[in-house]
């Protein structure tokens, strides 16, 4: 089986940092996938490395089975991936540019139908003749997706697309995602907005201080995490007993979130103590932790985890 990318022992090392730690990663053709993690968890360098425009310190990658470096070319021709800015002279008008990238790939006249219905999916085509510089930030943001899919790259990589983009703009791009997606392009997503993950991406992966923190269907991370998340609304702002507390996840005013062990036992426990305190059964609400609150989490294990073995 030939996967869209196949990543073994990667290691990156900066003179400083080491960036990525030995990353192991096969992601399927066709899989929406999600590449999640803070900031300077190593998510560009990894994106970098798959694009050739990072050297690995050791360990390997590959786009459809072409080696990002040995077979460079094919692995390049295999990938788009949008990036957070313009590269280009903003001089270049918009469909020019486009071409132009199209030609940096070997393609001819051929290129140039796909290339007026890629503006026409993506509303750009009263912008075909206008220079970069005159665009408006969301106009750029859709000439890049259009840059990056000049080629037709079977896998594409969305590196934080929806970063200071209004809602229109945001919809049309998952709409335009979605349709991509449905016609069999392998689509990787970096966001910070892990609502957009949860109803986008089948597996996620969490990238923590240059390792693989998680890595599974986004349900079967949830169903993993070993809390579930109990919701507690109080009629006044009252302090609550220690016993109580310990459970705290968040609190703002009368609303508390309590983490709760999955077990029936626990949840119990937990009633029965609420009841203590003379609060209702009703008040008491046990529900699956979000994807958001999952990966809060563990990132919160992986660095208590990197201070045990610093
Ligand atoms: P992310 O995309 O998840 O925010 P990066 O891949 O940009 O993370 O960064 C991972 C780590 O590598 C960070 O500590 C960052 O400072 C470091 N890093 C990235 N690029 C370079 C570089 N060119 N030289 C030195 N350090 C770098």
């Amino acid at each position: 089986m030939t996967f869209a990318v196949s990543v073994a022992a990667l290691h990156k090392r900066y003179p400083n940092v080491h960036a990525l730690r030995g990353i192991d990663l096969d992601i399927h053709q066709g899989e929406f996938f999600g590449l999640l993690g803070p900031n300077g968890a190593g998510k560009s360098t990894l994106i970098n490395v798959l694009a050739g425009l990072v050297k690995p310190s050791s360990g390997s990658a590959a786009v459809l089975g072409h080696d990002v470096q040995r077979d460079y070319r094919a692995a390049r021709l295999s990938l788009g991936v949008v990036p957070q800015e313009l590269l280009y002279d903003p001089f270049f008008r918009v469909r020019e540019m486009l071409l132009l990238q199209a030609g940096y790939f070997g393609l001819g006249r051929s290129s140039h139908a796909w290339v007026d219905e890629l503006m026409e999916r993506l509303h750009l085509s009263d912008k075909a003749e206008a220079s970069l510089q005159s665009l408006s930030g969301g106009m750029k943001r859709r000439v890049l997706i259009a840059q990056a899919l000049v080629h037709r790259p079977p896998v594409i990589v969305l590196d934080e697309p929806t970063a200071g983009v209004d809602v229109a703009l945001r919809q049309g791009l998952w709409q335009l995602t979605r349709e991509l997606h449905r016609e069999g392009h392998t689509i990787i997503l970096t966001t910070h907005y892990l609502e957009e993950a949860e109803s986008l991406c089948d597996r996620i992966a969490v990238l923590a201080k240059g390792s693989i923190a998680a890595l599974d269907r986004q349900s079967a991370l949830i169903a993993r995490h070993p809390w579930r998340i109990a919701q507690l609304s109080l009629t006044h702002e009252q302090a609550l007993p220690a016993a109580l507390q310990v459970h705290v996840l968040r609190r703002d005013a009368r609303r508390v979130l309590l983490r709760v062990a999955r077990s029936a036992d626990a949840e119990a426990h937990l009633c029965a103590l609420v009841q203590q305190v003379g609060l209702a059964d009703l008040a008491l609400q046990i529900r699956e932790p979000t994807l958001e609150e999952v990966f809060i989490e563990l990132l919160d294990a992986s660095a208590r985890a990197a201070e045990v073995t610093a």
